[in-house]
């Protein structure tokens, strides 16, 4: 009898269809240590998970959640309902193995003590790889001379809002900031809406007696959103540093991307599910307010352009900017367009609903997919080749994906404690067997098995293009 030797690898996904965003093929997975250490081959390991009829694909990476906030200037206040305990399962749930949050000071804050605010949050209860986003509200001497340290802290995002009256206020100091953080090879993350034009548009429905939630879309126009992108082109152009535009919403902005892309300027395009799958029909809904997000649901001809943007590549990722409320809080009648709360749960449906409405119906091919959801973030954040990809050396961040797996989406049941989901009541196809996180099978069929503490701040390297 011959003796069985000690199997060589931790973990084996076996007969799975592993797809990359340059290739795809039936080959098993070994895994050892955390990291991917061979494809291919006759694979024996203390674990195998069964990936046959299943895509084993590089797990997601949603470099825009929203899983901490500052302490409300008023006790009470609302607030945003998951911490990164709660979006690391809902991330789990969904085949997400890394996050990027934005991290917001409190007033008066640096950008350090903000982020060691959410490193202390996030070491003791996220469960999946993380990055933080700091977010520059006054581009102060102080705080554009934290640039450089958090560029060697390896946190190379930072997050500005032109939507702010600060951004109007400081204009030109928000231009230096990102110039120097171009300089230190950081990634400037843009929420693009022009801050004037949008009060202007909220005091005119003010005015008119038509400031209901119902109006939320008419009071972000598109002409505010291209304006902004315009800009935010502009000063790309102006200082020579990558901008990335998160939330991207309509036809007109994205055209103006298009043509700086055409241009050869480094402008990144993100847009969100959102906008994929709903029109600002639904915001005047009974309950409508509980689509609110800024910018606002467009109309269907601006749908088909986020279609045909993931598709050509002039979006270069998808991101949830997972912002949840609980449904009360959300359609509160107390509220109007200029008080709205903006933001809604999608982590756990990002990568099931794009697969289902987009790679099932032939808009995108699995390649692209896999671009969008993990390989093209992980250049631009400076992650890439320890994820975005299923490689030898790489970590071992996984998702399989059963493409036949069915579900009714159902908010309540789900693993956000928003408890609704925008999509409650869709049927979607395509849903993950297994999500793997460096090695360890963090979701098996259903269940989720990931201590609280064990996701780790990634450092990052500079950006790269997609
Ligand atoms: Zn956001």
């Amino acid at each position: 009898m011959r003796a069985i030797a000690d199997p060589e690898f931790g973990l084996v996904i076996r007969g799975g269809t592993v797809v990359t965003a340059g290739s795809s093929a039936e080959c098993d997975v070994g895994i050892s240590a955390g990291r991917i250490s061979q494809l291919g081959g006759v694979l024996r390991g203390r674990r195998e998970l069964d990936a046959s009829g299943a895509l084993v694909l590089p797990g997601g990476l949603d470099m825009h959640v929203h899983l901490s906030s500052p302490d409300p200037p008023e006790a009470g206040e609302p607030r945003w309902v998951d911490d990164f305990g709660s979006g690391s399962r809902a991330a789990i749930a969904g085949g997400v193995t890394t996050i990027g949050n934005m991290t917001f000071g409190a007033e008066g804050q640096s950008l350090q003590q903000a982020l060691a605010r959410d490193l202390a949050a996030a070491a003791a209860t996220a469960a999946v790889d993380y990055v933080l986003h700091p977010v520059m509200s006054v581009p102060s001497p102080e705080a554009l001379a934290e640039l450089p340290v958090l560029a060697s802290q390896g946190h190379m995002g930072l997050k500005l809002f032109m939507i702010s009256e600060e951004f109007e206020a400081h204009a030109a100091g928000m231009i230096t900031a990102i110039r120097a953080a171009g300089q230190l090879g950081m990634l400037t993350l843009l929420h693009c809406e022009d801050a004037a034009l949008v009060r202007f548009a909220g005091e005119q429905l003010m005015a008119a007696g038509r400031g209901q939630l119902a109006s939320w879309a008419e009071s972000r126009p598109v002409h505010a959103e291209r304006a902004a992108v315009d800009r935010a082109v502009a000063i790309c152009e102006a200082t020579g540093s990558p901008v990335y535009i998160v939330h991207l919403s309509s036809q007109s902005a994205l055209d103006s991307a298009r043509r700086a892309k055409a241009r050869g300027l480094p402008v990144f395009v993100e847009t969100r599910p959102l906008y994929l799958y709903l029109t600002s029909a639904a915001l005047r809904e009974r309950d409508g307010g509980k689509y609110i997000g800024a910018p606002p649901l467009r109309e269907s001809a601006d749908v088909a352009a986020m279609w045909s943007g993931l598709a050509d590549g002039s979006v270069h990722t998808l991101g949830s900017d997972h912002a949840p409320w609980s449904l009360r809080d959300k359609i509160d009648d107390t509220l109007d367009v200029t008080t709205a709360r903006q933001g809604v749960a999608d982590l756990e449906t990002i990568m099931p609903m794009l697969f289902s409405a987009g790679v099932r119906t032939g808009r995108i091919s699995l390649a692209r997919f896999v671009e969008l959801t993990s390989t093209n973030p992980a250049r631009l954040f400076g992650l890439y080749p320890r994820k975005g990809t299923i490689a030898v050396g790489s970590d071992a961040d996984l998702v399989v994906l059963d493409p036949e797996l069915s579900r009714t989406i159902d908010g309540r049941s789900m693993q956000s404690n928003a408890d609704y989901s925008v999509y409650d009541g869709r049927e979607v196809h395509g849903w993950p067997r297994f999500t793997i996180s460096r090695g360890d099978a963090v979701l098996t069929d259903g269940e989720i098995v990931a201590e609280p503490g064990r996701g780790q701040l990634l450092r990052q390297g500079r950006t790269a293009a997609p």
